[in-house]
């Protein structure tokens, strides 16, 4: 059996679905938990894959679906899963797109809590019921895989400080500067 190199999981509103894979991405077991809208996210994430940081030390671990949005997400920087110090968010629903790159390597880098204040009141939503024009996020996606190929490889730059946003139905995009906020509750200490 190949070993075990990294965690992938889809998390949506109702279900954690956790893909245990090796160097090339074959799945080499499969485990699932409670979705993003149930309480302690990070707990739960850790408890459904403890047995695999037993077995195979702890392991990085890329998930998708609904981390990093309003549900749940103040729980996520405490998760049990090291990470690379940048994270390039993409989020997708109904026609509307947005990608950002937070990079923790720049001080002058702002994170997800910057732009979006955990207190702010937000509207559960999920991809379930309020659907989702699906290449959006194919286009969302390519964006993210081609703004980890420039982080990686160190080129042109990144998407450091510019929140861009798809409306899809209109076929237009627009691009926010996003600065980081002193009084974050997430990074204002860093
Ligand atoms: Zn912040």
């Amino acid at each position: 059996m190949s070993e075990a190199a990294f965690i992938a999981g889809d998390w949506g509103t109702s279900r954690l679905r956790l893909y245990l894979c090796d160097a090339r991405g074959s799945v080499l077991a499969r485990g699932e938990g409670e979705g993003a809208s149930a309480p302690d996210c990070a707990g739960r994430f850790a408890a459904a894959v403890a047995p695999w940081d037993k077995a195979h030390g702890v392991l990085p671990a890329v998930l998708g679906g609904m981390v990093g949005s309003t549900i749940g997400w103040k729980e996520v920087p405490y998760l049990h899963c090291p990470a690379k110090p940048q994270a390039i968010a993409g989020a997708a629903l109904r026609f509307d797109g947005q990608i950002s790159t937070f990079d923790f390597r720049s001080a002058a880098s702002p994170c997800y809590a910057c732009v979006f204040p955990p207190d702010e009141a937000f509207q559960e939503v999920a991809c379930s019921t309020m659907g989702v024009f699906s290449p959006t996020v194919g286009i969302i996606g390519a964006m993210q895989a081609a703004e980890a190929l420039r982080v990686i490889g160190g080129f042109g730059g990144t998407l450091e400080g510019r929140l861009m946003m798809l409306d899809s139905l209109r076929m237009e995009w627009n691009t926010m500067r996003i600065a980081r906020q002193a009084d974050c509750p997430v990074c204002g200490s860093r």
